[in-house]
């Protein structure tokens, strides 16, 4: 197989061939089709997440075909096309498994970070954690995997309001914005200023205003989403929201959050963190981004230039999510 592979931190990746991998018991081998690029990717190559398992092969937004059955595995079958998320396993016993909130366990295994993920054509998986997709696009399915599955979870986080904030318009709110739409929200999109095309996007997709994220939107909302990594966002969503609302961080890393004073929490307003996700969030997101019609904006690189596409995203080069194809 072939793969790109982290071996120090803030180091580009390297092209490498192995033997392909053997799934072990209740794993299964998968031949990866397209594997979309996340920010967390960037967290990791850069060192902003601690402690990955190194050298590691990084990537969680797989779309793939199972090719090979590890012992005991009667779930996926061999030929069936999955999708593999960043929550590669769980222990199950911990007080967190036990009470609904494996996102939480104490024990994770992460796809990209502390197992091989899928900047490879290659990837061996938990069983139990790949999901079956009756997609017949993995280019375009491969964002759902973790951009759609954070975004869903981050939306639940933010209650049931209709006007719905999103900070950072990129792969994961231009895939919320869809779904907020179908559900009858109405979308406010937050940008760097001046940032046109983003801002395009997200009315193209339906989005009622679309500025820049230092702005105030025509109305107070409801609720707020933080997908972009920057905690200065945090007071400028609180100043956004109306009374009792909640600001939700969809990240997994973020810079510092500037003072700022009470009065801005003030009313019972909230902050909230998402970590990771469940699998009844992939069950019930890759259910309803179907129905919702969900069509995600992508931009193709191939495997041997997964480093051009983590500069591109570092820098915001293209809408959407970046995808790539062995
Ligand atoms: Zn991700
Ligand atoms: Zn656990």
């Amino acid at each position: 197989m072939k793969a790109m592979v982290l071996h120090t931190i803030g180091q580009p990746l390297t092209l490498e061939t192995r033997a392909a991998p053997r799934p072990g018991p209740d794993e299964i081998l998968v031949r990866v089709e397209a594997c979309a690029v996340c920010r967390t990717d960037l967290h990791v190559v850069d060192g902003d997440l601690t402690n990955p398992r190194l050298p590691i092969i990084p990537g969680h937004e797989i779309v793939g075909i199972v090719e090979a059955l590890g012992a005991g595995v009667t779930e996926p079958a061999v030929d069936m096309r999955v999708g593999i998320p960043w929550l590669g396993h769980t222990c199950g016993h911990c007080a967190y498994c036990a009470s609904g909130a494996e996102n939480l366990c104490d024990t994770p295994v992460f796809t990209g970070y502390t197992r091989d993920g899928g900047f490879a054509t290659h990837v061996v998986a938990d069983a139990a954690f790949a999901f079956p997709l009756t997609v017949d696009d993995p280019v375009a399915a491969a964002p759902l995997m973790c951009a759609g599955l954070i975004g869903w979870r981050s939306l639940s986080i933010a209650g049931e309001g209709r006007r719905i904030g999103l900070y950072g318009f990129g792969a994961a709110a231009h895939i919320l914005a869809q779904v907020c739409r179908w559900q009858g929200r109405d979308v406010y999109a937050f940008t760097r200023a001046g940032d046109t095309a983003a801002q395009d996007l997200a009315l193209k997709l339906g989005a009622r205003w679309a500025g820049g994220s230092e702005e105030a939107p025509p109305e107070q909302l409801d609720a707020a989403i933080i997908f972009a990594p920057v905690g200065a966002l945090v007071p400028l969503a609180l100043r956004a929201v109306r009374k009792g609302g909640r600001v939700v961080c969809g990240g997994i890393h973020m810079s510092d959050i500037p003072q700022f004073p009470y009065s801005l929490l003030w009313e019972e307003r909230q902050i909230a963190s998402v970590a990771n996700l469940t699998r009844q969030n992939a069950i019930d997101f890759l259910t309803i981004a179907p129905q919702a019609g969900v069509k995600t904006t992508t931009t193709v690189y191939p495997l041997e230039r997964a480093n051009d596409a983590l500069a591109d995203l570092r820098a915001g080069r293209f809408q959407g999510a970046a995808v790539l194809v062995p």
